[in-house]
């Protein structure tokens, strides 16, 4: 069943002064190119409705009342990707001043807990969550990145699989069929980076995405079914309904 009042996208005034909120969830995206296949907005698409999906869930068990958020579509870009039409690359400063308008917000408006559920692997909250513990110290912030706390292995077949690839694809097929074209989909094969301390992760530095991937996709996304996607989102949504369940209680 669906509460209409756990999703801010599909609910209005009125019914959110009937409720009590105990935590409010922020899903967070990017506007990038996604493979020849996937929407540009596929990041913002699969961290809400994954987020709605835990609320409800949260709100059936145990009855823990999570607001979603309309998404956050902004996100941080590597260069070879932020040169391409239409993708926008958004800096720490302005993310950073994001976050902190709306726990501003929400602070002055009673609330103490949110949740950041990402969808983009470019986007890092780490530190300005540091920082916002020190200037709201009693306000707090957990920031989950759905697509990584579930392994991969046992529900997708591809090794490689870190942008549009089967993961995201089936999840995308589970959700919105309509929005995803397998047929016109590149075969996501990276290059290794041309640096072997980089390829082995000694060490860190954004890949160029021109130099890395020929159709914007790292992994190949033919294998994707939304039937995989359904399995693998029922995972990460146990998961993020328990954690929401625990963190009223903190
Ligand atoms: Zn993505």
């Amino acid at each position: 069943m669906k509460h209409n009042f756990l999703d801010l996208s599909k609910t209005n005034w009125g019914e959110v002064q009937q409720h009590q909120y105990d935590i409010v969830v922020l899903p967070w995206g990017a506007i990038e190119p996604h493979n020849y296949h996937l929407p540009y907005i596929t990041d913002a698409i699969l961290s809400s409705e994954i987020a709605s999906k835990s609320a409800e869930q949260a709100y059936a068990q145990a009855n823990v009342s999570a607001v979603v958020m309309p998404p956050i579509y902004l996100g941080s870009q590597n260069p070879g990707q932020w040169e391409l039409p239409f993708c926008i690359h958004t800096s720490y400063e302005t993310q950073k001043a994001i976050l902190t308008d709306i726990v501003k917000s929400l602070y002055g408006q009673g609330f103490r807990k949110l949740l950041i559920i990402n969808g983009h692997g470019g986007n890092s909250f780490k530190s300005m969550v540091r920082d916002m513990a020190v200037t709201f110290p009693n306000f707090y912030i957990i920031s989950s990145d759905w697509y990584n706390f579930v392994p991969r292995e046992g529900f997708f077949d591809e090794e490689i699989d870190d942008h549009a690839g089967e993961q995201e694809t089936s999840v995308m097929m589970y959700f919105h069929p309509e929005l995803v074209d397998l047929n016109t989909a590149g075969n996501g094969t990276p290059n290794l980076a041309k640096m072997k301390s980089i390829a082995n992760k000694t060490g860190w530095m954004p890949r160029n995405w021109k130099e890395t991937t020929l159709d914007t996709g790292v992994g190949n996304p033919k294998k994707s079914t939304a039937e995989k996607g359904e399995r693998y989102v029922k995972e990460v949504v146990n998961r993020i309904a328990e954690m929401l369940i625990e963190f009223k209680e903190v």
